[in-house]
């Protein structure tokens, strides 16, 4: 049997043992998704949520954003490593969220307009920042 024709055939079995599943009332889609990925800390990315994720990665690493940035950071006691590292490092890893938001929570609104207005690449800070604090409120142990 060819490679392609076991493919297919691995296929066909897995998509009748789905639907056979789903008619015998086995729980699928995203009730599942939680259950096996809560513990992991990784909740679901709506469709809106993910048209918008393409935007938080434009940082080129400039540090234009870190300017001005000195003394939250050293006030921050180690929470707060600078915008540049929450953009390009914090925000890359929804299981360390929480730690991403303890983060951000030394930026007050204000300066994200003005830092905003800066980013060469228009990374939308307000935006990224909402999003991080959503998906760490929501897999925040229960
Ligand atoms: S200003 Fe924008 S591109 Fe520059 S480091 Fe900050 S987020 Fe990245």
């Amino acid at each position: 049997m060819s490679a392609q024709l076991r493919a297919l055939l691995i296929l066909a079995i897995a998509l009748v043992r789905s639907l056979l599943g789903r008619l015998a009332g086995k729980r699928t889609g995203l009730p599942v998704f939680l259950e096996n990925y809560r513990e992991d800390r990784l909740p679901p990315v709506d469709a809106d949520e993910r048209d918008r994720m393409p935007a938080f990665s434009g940082c080129v690493a400039c540090g234009r954003c870190d300017r001005g940035e000195g003394a939250r950071i050293a006030a921050s006691r180690g929470e707060y490593p600078g915008l540049m590292r929450v953009v390009l490092a914090s925000s890359r890893s929804m299981p360390d969220y929480d730690a991403a938001a303890r983060a951000i929570a030394h930026v007050p609104d204000e300066v994200l307009d003005e830092k905003e207005a800066r980013c060469p690449t228009a990374v939308p800070f307000r935006q990224l920042f909402r999003f991080i604090r959503a998906k760490a409120a929501a897999s925040a142990p229960g």
